[in-house]
């Protein structure tokens, strides 16, 4: 699997923006309304990470 990245709210850089870090044991599930998200582990931090993906992108991760 490709390296899943996401913002992670908790690791952020200098000016205090959230930055880029890879996701950890991603989980990906769809609401009701059809959009698909994943859930996982920010690799550097260990905390908590989220994010929207698109249909492909959800499909190519399960
Ligand atoms: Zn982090």
């Amino acid at each position: 699997m490709a390296d899943l990245k996401a913002l992670c709210m908790k690791c952020r850089d200098s000016n205090r923006k959230p930055t880029m870090q890879t996701m950890t044991s991603p989980v990906v599930t769809k609401n009701d309304k059809g959009r698909y998200s994943v859930k996982g582990k920010c690799a550097n931090c260990g905390g908590n990470m989220f994010k929207f993906l698109s249909e492909a992108d959800a499909k190519a991760l399960m």
